[in-house]
């Protein structure tokens, strides 16, 4: 049977959701779970999703991500487990750290995953290739260890811990560090980040100008939903790169992706085509984004959101 390790991020006191199901999933697999994180309020709560030994580490050094940090004690973590089975959300954060770990101690590694298949110590993965024309499925050869990204918003999520958890306080001493982090400015937004998001309702260029944006605030909180953006709007300076959704802002996979006046770049559509649901409201019938949507609104986003609004708030209520 696998012995799991996994990578615990968390906000505001919470496990992030990518976490919670590869917690469910190693649990439903049937393996030993190890995790890892920098606070031991967040191993107490992976207690509960079947987690039972906890390496924490609490140096200040580690509040904030610094790859070379990270990199030595988490390695140090893994080993000290004997986990053959590594797992983390495919955030930022773990596709900077999660390379330099398997370089590090020399492991197969695949990243971006949709799809994990457990049999014993054998793992079959499957990921997107080439921003998502084509998926390729992944056997670990000649690895002892095998450090698998998972996507978030793939997997269920199943609370069948027992709540108890051993925890192994790991020291970390590092005084030659080449970089440290002297400060971190967080965003604004108390938004949930799009990576994590169940609801997107994105925008684009269709949307005409920086103010019309706001059209999308109201359906966002009337649907609990994130706001994202395509790159064109990015690059005009309406929203900041961390709304950006596709080739080079984030890859998401919520249940139900609503694009509002994007065309369907094959860029922006690396980034979104894993959403479960996408619907898209264009004026232009023969819109790339047509073609992969579930459900397409022909129609003036100006027109369209409000109304969509409306009969959403009404239906909730
Ligand atoms: C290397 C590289 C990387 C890139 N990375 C990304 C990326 O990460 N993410 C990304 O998004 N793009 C990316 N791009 C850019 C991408 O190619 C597109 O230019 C971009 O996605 C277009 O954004 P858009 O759909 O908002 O704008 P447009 O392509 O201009 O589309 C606007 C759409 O709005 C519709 N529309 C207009 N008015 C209305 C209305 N009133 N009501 C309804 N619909 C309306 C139009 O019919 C049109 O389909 C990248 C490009 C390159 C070269």
């Amino acid at each position: 049977m696998a012995k799991f390790f996994i990578f615990l991020e968390h906000a505001d006191g919470q496990i992030k959701r990518g976490g919670l199901e590869l917690l469910s999933a190693a649990k439903n697999a049937g393996g030993e779970i190890s995790i890892f994180t920098n606070n031991e309020a967040i191993a107490e709560q992976a207690a509960k999703y079947g987690a039972t030994t906890g390496y924490v580490c609490k140096n200040s050094t580690l509040e904030n991500y610094n790859p070379e940090a990270y990199c030595s004690v988490v390695s140090e973590a893994i080993s000290k487990s004997g986990a053959s089975v590594v797992l983390a959300s495919s955030s930022m954060l773990a596709r900077d750290l999660f390379p330099r770990v398997a370089a590090k101690m020399n492991v197969g590694f695949a990243s971006d995953c949709t799809e994990i298949k457990f049999n014993g110590d054998n793992l079959l993965v499957r990921k997107p290739l080439y921003a998502g024309k084509c998926s390729a499925t992944v056997q670990f050869s000649n690895s002892n260890i095998k450090i698998v990204l998972m996507r978030a918003n793939q997997l269920p999520i199943s609370q069948t811990g027992n709540g108890s958890i051993k925890i192994e306080n790991l020291s970390f001493s590092k005084p030659d560090l080449k970089t440290v982090v002297k400060e971190v400015v967080r965003g604004t937004s108390k938004k949930l980040d799009l990576t994590e998001a169940n609801i997107i309702v994105s925008g684009g260029r269709g949307l005409k100008e920086a103010k019309n944006f706001e059209l999308l605030n109201p359906l966002a909180e009337v649907l609990g939903a994130t706001v994202g953006a395509s790159r064109a709007v990015v690059d005009a300076g309406w929203v900041p790169h961390g709304m950006q959704v596709g080739q080079t802002g984030k890859t998401v996979a919520p249940s139900l992706y609503i694009a509002c006046g994007i065309s369907g770049a094959i860029q922006h559509l690396a980034g979104m085509s894993g959403s479960k649901v996408i619907v898209a409201i264009n004026s232009d019938a023969s819109a790339p984004i047509f073609q992969k949507a579930t459900y397409g609104i022909v129609g003036d986003v100006f027109e369209i959101v409000p109304k969509l609004t409306e009969e959403f708030r009404k239906a909730l209520s």
